[in-house]
């Protein structure tokens, strides 16, 4: 009989530790995915009239191939920091993305390159911003992370950093496209006011960047962001990707996330921060926290973009306030690739 009203009272207390969600209901048991991963290759302009049908599927292919490499390391039981970088580096590898190859060309046509990786078991975090010849900049955030005493590297020191581990160094030139070149023509005849097209009108001076966040079996969350900046940059302008609570968190207590958009609203609204504050000490779901901060904060705010995160359970949110976010994600029997809104 006493153990029967231990017991009890065992049951009520754990019952009113239950975390309460904004609305104030109990949240629906959950179940925990083995291993999950989310990731995004920027948010901005993108919809169905100004993409063809052949980059839509080369998009979605791209971030397909990404999954399926995770896939097969998160399965065979890989640690996130290896997968987030594996997969950020297929994608600053491919020209779609702005981020490494590809990236976006600033005001003297040059490329300045910024990434930066945090692990939620440590909170230890690393970051380069404006480097130029390292071929792979997170594997540069992820050597400060590992091999440096500090969180953040810049410039030509944060390349020579890069150099002295071995990792590989290019022509600035490597990062180069086409596509980046007629961007950066367009911002400045936009700049200018002069001689005007009407491709100009569509075409986005940012979106492509990229990011994972990664839980793998033992429980850890990384999150990872890679971008080229803005085109037409200038003055060494650094935007949120490399900065680390803006563009990019991650604590095992709450979620890992990557963001995408106008990077100077996401550094004074510190995004990535903000949204696992939201879930740590105002008891919010990640949907709830990442909707809060996007579609309030960030609207109110008057900024343009979007986050991908995901928490402890393996449960992803995606919200953005543009046309459209290359986002996609995976977890064991669940995979989803999306481009458009309302897709
Ligand atoms: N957030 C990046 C920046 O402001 C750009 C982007 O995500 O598209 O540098």
């Amino acid at each position: 009989m006493k153990i029967l009203h231990i017991m009890s009272i065992i049951l009520l207390l754990s019952a009113c530790n239950q975390p309460v969600t904004k609305s104030g209901e109990a949240p629906r048991p959950q179940k925990k995915a083995d291993y999950a991963i989310v990731i995004h290759g920027g948010a901005g302009t993108i919809t169905r009239a100004n993409m063809t049908p052949q980059l839509d599927s080369t998009y979605r292919a791209t971030m397909n191939a990404v999954l399926d490499q995770a896939e097969k390391l998160l399965h065979q039981g890989s640690d996130a920091l290896d997968v987030a970088e594996s997969c950020i580096i297929m994608m600053e590898d491919s020209p779609l993305f702005n981020a490494g190859k590809g990236a976006v060309l600033t005001h003297e046509a040059k490329h300045e390159l910024d990434a930066s990786v945090m692990h939620g078991a440590s909170l230890n975090a690393g970051a380069v911003s404006g480097v130029s010849t390292v071929k792979n900049p997170i594997s540069a955030a992820r050597a400060v992370l590992e091999k440096s005493e500090h969180v953040m590297l810049s410039g030509d020191g944060a390349d020579q950093f890069a150099h002295s581990l071995g990792l590989t160094q290019v022509e600035n030139a490597y990062f180069t496209t086409e596509r980046r070149k007629k961007s950066l023509e367009s911002a400045l005849r936009n700049e200018q006011g002069t001689g005007m097209t009407s491709e100009d009108e569509w075409i986005d001076y940012k979106f492509g960047t990229v990011g994972a966040v990664v839980l793998d079996k033992s429980g850890d969350i990384v999150a990872a962001t890679s971008t080229g900046g803005m085109t037409n940059k200038k003055y060494g302008r650094i935007g949120d990707s490399p900065i680390i609570g803006s563009g990019t968190y991650a604590d095992n207590r709450s979620c890992g996330v990557s963001c995408t958009g106008h990077g100077e609203y996401f550094i004074r609204l510190s995004v990535a921060h903000a949204v696992s504050q939201a879930m740590k000490h105002g008891d919010l779901s990640l949907e709830e926290a990442a909707d809060l901060v996007i579609h309030t904060e960030l609207q109110d705010l008057g900024g343009t973009g979007g986050l991908i995160a995901l928490d402890s359970y393996g449960n992803v949110a995606m919200p953005f306030n543009t046309e459209g976010m290359y986002r996609a994600y995976l977890k064991p029997g669940e995979r989803v690739v999306k481009i458009y809104k309302g897709e």
